[in-house]
């Protein structure tokens, strides 16, 4: 089963305690399809500029990711600058240059639109719907926003949000959408106002999934050197999402492996800098980590 995913296409320079990267391929949609691209062939829809080198990406064509819908336009590509604390939970946005993402107009192409699952990357809600209108009901709309959205659009936001199956939040988001502290109630009425299912993430304190009266939660994996946090989310989604289209089935006990396998992915991205550890990463390596995984959260 295929997956189709909308959103941004980057080149980010970062700043860690451990080094820079100048340049370098970035973005939800390039982050997301190197994790998904390890389970499920993947359909990108997104913007560059001239600028933009495809050679830096060339891994994703060969696992079958279709670039079909990257649109390359007269102009540089999306450039977004962030430095990172010593307390790696702590970023600076440096800069965000939006060139050609500033006028990104989703189309969707003709053979995506039959696309079984759909990651609606972190963009304007207004986008998000427009790429709803224009593809066939797929099995499965997963969605991701931020607090931009959730105060800026609210209304478009909401609308996005009905017509979804899982939203991905962190904690933070979770309370804003909702104004409610305690998490566990912010969950309740996300879960009343569209989605089946809900995941909050707690960055390195792991991820939580709601859906009726079920609760399950998993750790972060253990790392102990993080070289850039960089796409953790964006990865993690990649993975959750991959796993289901995998195994092709939409229930529980298959969303909690996916939550397993995001988790495992997104752990191997904050590696090294952009998603150049996912690029190396051998299928037996990731399977290890998630065996690993099983050890530290059964009891
Ligand atoms: P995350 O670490 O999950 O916050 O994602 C970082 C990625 O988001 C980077 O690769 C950036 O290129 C991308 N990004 C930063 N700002 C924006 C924005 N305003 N819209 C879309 N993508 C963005």
């Amino acid at each position: 089963m295929n997956i189709l995913v909308v959103g941004s296409i980057a080149l980010d320079s970062v700043e860690t305690p451990w080094g820079t990267a100048k340049d370098s391929p970035g973005g939800s949609a390039l982050y997301f399809s190197s994790a998904a691209s390890y389970f499920a062939p993947v359909n990108i829809v997104g913007v560059v500029g001239t600028d933009f080198d495809f050679k830096g990406i060339d891994f994703l064509r060969q696992r079958t990711v279709n670039f079909e819908g990257i649109d390359q336009q007269e102009g540089l590509t999306f450039r977004w600058g962030g430095r990172y604390h010593r307390d790696l939970n702590q970023r600076d946005t440096l800069f965000t240059h939006l060139n050609v993402f500033e006028n990104f107009n989703p189309r969707i192409p003709e053979s995506y639109r039959s696309s079984d699952f759909v990651f609606l990357a972190n963009i304007d809600p207004d986008l998000q719907m427009q790429v709803l209108r224009q593809i066939a009901r797929p099995k499965l709309v997963i969605l991701d926003t931020m607090n931009f959205w959730i105060t800026g659009k609210r209304n478009s936001l909401d609308e996005v949000i009905r017509q979804t199956d899982i939203l991905i939040l962190n904690d933070e988001e979770a309370r804003l959408l909702t104004d409610t502290n305690n998490l566990i109630s912010a969950g309740r009425i996300i879960l009343e106002r569209g989605p089946k299912y809900l995941i909050i993430k707690k960055g390195e304190h792991g991820a939580v999934l709601m859906h009726e009266n079920s609760y399950f939660s998993a750790p972060a994996y253990p790392l102990e050197k993080v070289v850039d946090p960089t796409g953790a989310g964006d990865t993690f989604a990649g993975g959750f999402v991959g796993y289901i289209a995998r195994t092709g089935k939409i229930d529980e006990p298959t969303m909690r492996k996916a939550i397993i396998y995001g988790s495992t992915i997104a752990s191997f991205n904050v590696e090294d800098f952009s998603f150049r550890r996912l690029i190396s990463l051998k299928g037996e390596e990731l399977e290890g980590r998630v065996q690993d995984f099983s050890r530290i959260i059964t009891y």
